[in-house]
Formats: C-alpha cells, structure tokens, sequence
C-alpha cells in the first residue's frame, strides 16, 4: 500500500535555506505537496489576497493550518510548477534569482494570480509570453498559452512566429496542446496556409506575362508589388535594351486576335523562379512560410545564374545587385501581406 505522498522542499530560491540572512516566515505548499519557504511581507506586498490572509492572526484551534518546522504552513490547490512562478513573480525581478525562464506552470500561474489579485504577475505574464528568446524558441506553446489565457495579441504574435518553423509543428511535447481545442489548433493551421498561399502568390508575380505598356509607365504606378518591373530581366531583349541575343524580356507569343501585348521576363530569371518554387516547396507545405528563407533563395546569385548570363554583360554586371533588389522588396511585400492576414484573423473567440 502506498501512503500519502511525501512532502518534498522546492528548489532553489524557495528552498529552507535559500536565504539565510532573511530566513523565511512561511511555508506555501502546492498541491502535489511541494513546500515553499517564502517571506510573507513579500507576498503581502504583492497580492492583495495574501495582505488580507496575513492581516489576521493565524487560527489556533483545531482548523488551524498546519506548521511546519514553527513556520505557518499555507496549502493552495495549484501545482507546484504554477506557485513557483506566482512566487518568483511576486519577488522582485531586478535580481536574476527571480527570473522566470521557462513557460512551465505560466497559464495556471496566470489564473492563480488573478485568484489571488497578483497584479504584478497579471502585467508580467503576457510580456513574459513575448519576450523574444522565449517566442522564438517555443512559438507553439505561446500560442496554445495565449488560447488559454484568452490573449489575442498574443496568439497573433506567436502565430506569426511559427511562420518561421516547419509547417509540421513542433519537435517538442506541447503540454499545453492537452488544454487547447482541435479547432483552435486547426486555426494555426488555416493561417498557416493561407499565408503559404500568399506568399507563392508573390514570388509567382514575378514571373507573370506584364503588359507591354506597364513597363514603360511603371514611374507613374509604383508600388512595392511592381518594383520588380525595373529590374534587369524586364528590360527589353536585343540591342534596345542592351542584353545579349537571346537574352532580356522578351514578347509573349500569343493568338494574333489577342488583344494585349504580353511580356516575359529573360529566360535565365524564368528557370530561377522555377528552382525557387521547387525548392521551397514540398510534399508537406504548399509553399515555405519563412520570409528569410523565400528571400534568401531569391537573392541567390547560383551557379545556373552565372552559366545562364555569362553571354550577356548586362545581366552579368546586373543580376547579382538586381536579385538582391528583389529579394528586399519580397521582404517588405511579405512582410505587409502576413501583417494584413493577421490582422482579419481572430484566433481567440470567446
Ligand atoms: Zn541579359
């Protein structure tokens, strides 16, 4: 038969002795019985439910709390990983001591501090929940947290940040998942896609058949989606435009009753575009959600690039610098195009 389960100390700095020249005055013990020393005036000062609670006496008779060691022993029905953050919250966080470095324990210690009117912890979750090392390291949980703690920001902030990840989810265990619906996590998905579908949409406007008469006006209508337009593979093929034979934008053939003129960039920009697309896709993701990614491959000056320019001494002085030009402006339109999606998404409804 097993007994009850025993009563273990906290680490480092709830521990019995973490503080000896201030020794503790009370005992908070979680609910898997885990027993922190910590110092009433701390916790008065930072939960208004504490300040209460310690305003009295402690009771005497056969209620009384138990003690422990002389120490008044208080038994709260969180989880020990939950009460060291509210504790490492309500101490103050100019010491290193009390840092919280890790999100376990965050969402309960979140609804625990409203229980117990922690303001200080209420406040510093939420930045806790983006600060940037955190996010980036586990933008998942962030998000599955911020479902939890119904904080819209944050979900947006964290499913942006999963952008960067691959499109699988997450290596690690996600506890939180257990707390969260399959539809809020399908959520993450849908936003996922479309950003996906976005983005291939942008990298493929690089290569669509322009209107010849775009080319010419593009000064009069610039805007970062048609910038690309002044880059070297749009300028005319043959001596106009200075290319190679061969080489440069040349007329889209199409029927003789159509009634626009089409043009396409050089052909080496066309096969680049073609090796982007094949390498930032796959059988598991429409298209790559990481801008760097998409951009870094655009901007790649690769060896089929060289071999491919290397009879044009336009595009051979130009193709590097050019390509970096695109690569920037797919940064900024990305950029704006995900900031747009996320703002028409609500992940948290109530
Ligand atoms: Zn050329």
């Amino acid at each position: 038969m097993s007994g009850p389960v025993p009563i273990v100390d906290a680490a480092h700095p709830f521990a019995r002795d973490s503080d000896e020249l201030n020794p503790p005055d009370i005992i908070m013990r979680s609910a898997d019985r885990v027993d922190f020393f910590a110092h009433k005036q701390m916790l008065a000062f930072s939960s208004n439910c504490f300040a209460n609670m310690f305003a009295f006496p402690a009771p005497t008779v056969d209620d009384a709390n138990p003690t422990r060691a002389g120490l008044t022993v208080v038994v709260v029905p969180e989880p020990a990983v939950a009460l060291r953050v509210l504790l490492l919250m309500s101490y103050p966080r100019f010491s290193a001591t009390y840092i919280v470095d890790s999100f376990d324990g965050v969402a309960e210690a979140y609804a625990a501090a409203k229980k117990y009117d922690i303001p200080a912890a209420i406040t510093h979750i939420p930045k806790l929940l983006l600060e940037p090392v955190l996010l980036a390291r586990e933008p998942y949980r962030v998000f599955a947290i911020a479902h939890i703690l119904q904080l819209e920001d944050i979900a947006k902030a964290a499913a942006a940040e999963t952008l960067k990840h691959p499109i699988l989810g997450p290596a690690a265990h996600v506890p939180e998942y257990a707390l969260i619906s399959a539809h809020q996590l399908w959520q993450l998905h849908a936003f996922r896609r479309e950003v996906a579908d976005v983005l291939k949409g942008i990298v493929e406007l690089f290569v669509r058949p322009c209107l010849a008469e775009n080319l010419v006006i593009y000064d009069d209508a610039f805007t970062p989606e048609r910038a690309h337009l002044t880059l070297v593979w749009w300028s005319p093929m043959g001596p106009r435009g200075k290319h190679a034979v061969g080489c440069g934008a040349s007329l889209l053939a199409v029927p003789e009753d159509f009634p626009e003129v089409l043009v396409v960039p050089a052909p080496w920009f066309s096969e680049h575009i073609d090796r982007v697309m094949q390498r930032v896709s796959s059988l598991y993701t429409p298209f790559e959600t990481n801008v760097d990614h998409v951009a870094e491959f655009l901007g790649q000056i690769t060896p089929e690039i060289i071999t491919a320019t290397s009879k044009c001494p336009l595009c051979t002085a130009k193709a590097a610098t050019d390509l970096k030009e695109l690569a920037d402006g797919f940064r900024v339109v990305a950029k704006g195009s995900i900031e747009h999606v996320l703002q028409k998404t609500t992940f948290i409804t109530l």
